[in-house]
């Protein structure tokens, strides 16, 4: 079980505490935040270090400057929008090097309980190297470091991994990042049971090390979205035109070979919602299982399957979902993905987790978000977690 200090572990007092936080947000062309829920969720973390008294300088990256000074890429909407969030000023040290004169001066005139924001930390080139200068760079304004940050858990980066080798005061996690820990990890190491999980999205291959890993710790996995057709085709049904990596027939005959030897239900979808374009606007049906026409492709899985994976559901202690069961983008093949969610969203004192990226951006658009015990921030990272991975995000963090 991972065991990581905590902000609630420490003593801020007076001290410079370095914290990395996700606000990778989306802006506009006119630079203004279109979503700021990642900024709302940082502010418990950030409250708490303000209000023990310690001079909190934050961190973090927005989007992809590519190691290069790109203003539309600038922090400092965040840090307009932070301070409005906080009620306190938020003075942002714009600095092209982060970690130059500017803000040292700024940090230099911090007192207790003030709030300071770096610039994107991805102006350097170093950032994604986890290179040793930027990493002993960012160290040299802080006497503690607080990682905040599960969306780039799963990468080693100077701010979040570098350094931690160069801060002498203690390294802990922030609130964000031990909710995570907890429910990701007591979910898939020490799950209630019946424990269910559901896997869909696009590709078989981009889930193989997840679906190996849960398979030695589910009850039942459930396989919808685009990469069941991979699993029909591999008992030689016709899939039409739907989404199917032919290299991975063979790999999917074994995983339900191994299901079976652990007794692990492996459920795929029995019928079908199939399409004759990849629209909206597209003629579509529903057909059973080995009857999708061969000039038509599933965009969703049918009113059986939901049926057959509300039920697997329905009883479930834990139920884990990473990728939607149809092109849930599109209403009128979202009905599968909105059926999953609702069976999830009906269990009574479970535990219901949803791995972040799509999944997630599924259950919010589909208004379910409230619904769950957990949606998971991080897209790559709780995949990465779910495969058993252990992050370097996570690890860098002390033991307690
Ligand atoms: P992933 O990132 O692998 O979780 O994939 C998510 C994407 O898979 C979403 O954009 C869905 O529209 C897409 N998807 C799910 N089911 C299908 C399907 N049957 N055919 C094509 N795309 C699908």
């Amino acid at each position: 079980m991972l065991n990581k200090k905590s902000v609630d572990d420490i003593n801020v007092k007076g001290k410079k505490v370095l914290v990395r936080c996700d606000f990778n947000v989306p802006l506009d062309a006119e630079l203004n935040i279109t979503d700021e829920n990642r900024l709302v969720a940082a502010l418990p973390t950030i409250k708490k270090l303000i209000a023990d008294g310690g001079k909190v300088i934050l961190c973090s990256h927005l989007g992809k400057p590519k190691g290069e000074p790109k203003p539309e890429l600038s922090l400092a909407p965040v840090a307009k929008r932070m301070a409005e969030l906080l009620g306190q000023e938020v003075k942002f040290a714009a600095d092209d090097n982060v970690v130059g004169d500017n803000a040292k001066a700024a940090v230099a005139a911090m007192n207790d309980g003030d709030v300071v924001l770096l610039e994107n930390t991805r102006y350097r080139a170093e950032e994604t190297k986890n290179g040793e200068a930027f990493s002993k760079d960012l160290a040299s304004l802080a006497d503690v470091f607080v990682n905040d940050a599960f969306g780039t858990a799963h990468r080693a980066h100077c701010s979040n991994v570098g350094v931690t080798k160069f801060v002498d005061g203690d390294c802990v996690v922030g609130y964000l990042m031990q909710k995570e820990i907890d429910f990701l990890g007591n979910a898939v190491n020490n799950p209630e049971r019946p424990f269910v999980a559901i896997l869909g999205g696009a590709k078989v291959s981009s889930k193989i090390s997840v679906i190996e890993n849960l398979l030695e710790k589910v009850d039942t996995l459930i396989i919808g979205g685009g990469m069941a057709y991979t699993f029909m085709a591999a008992h030689g049904e016709e899939v039409g035109n739907s989404l199917l990596e032919e290299d991975y027939k063979e790999y999917a005959l074994k995983m339900e070979k191994k299901a079976e030897e652990k007794g692990v239900k492996l459920l795929i979808p029995i019928d079908t919602v199939v399409a004759d374009d990849f629209s909206n606007d597209a003629n579509f049906k529903t057909v059973g299982r080995g009857e999708i026409p061969a000039d038509m492709e599933g965009l969703d899985i049918g009113p059986e399957s939901s049926k057959l994976f509300a039920d697997a559901i329905n009883g479930a202690k834990t139920v884990v979902w990473n990728g939607p069961m149809g092109c849930f983008e599109m209403s009128n093949f979202a009905k599968g993905t909105i059926e999953v969610a609702e069976a999830m969203a009906k269990l009574n004192g479970a535990t219901t987790i949803i791995g972040g990226g799509d999944s997630a951006a599924a259950c919010n658009q589909l208004g379910f978000g409230d619904k769950m015990t957990h949606i998971s921030t991080g897209g790559g990272a709780s995949l990465e977690f779910l495969e058993g991975k252990e992050l370097p995000g996570v690890v860098a963090a002390d033991d307690k």
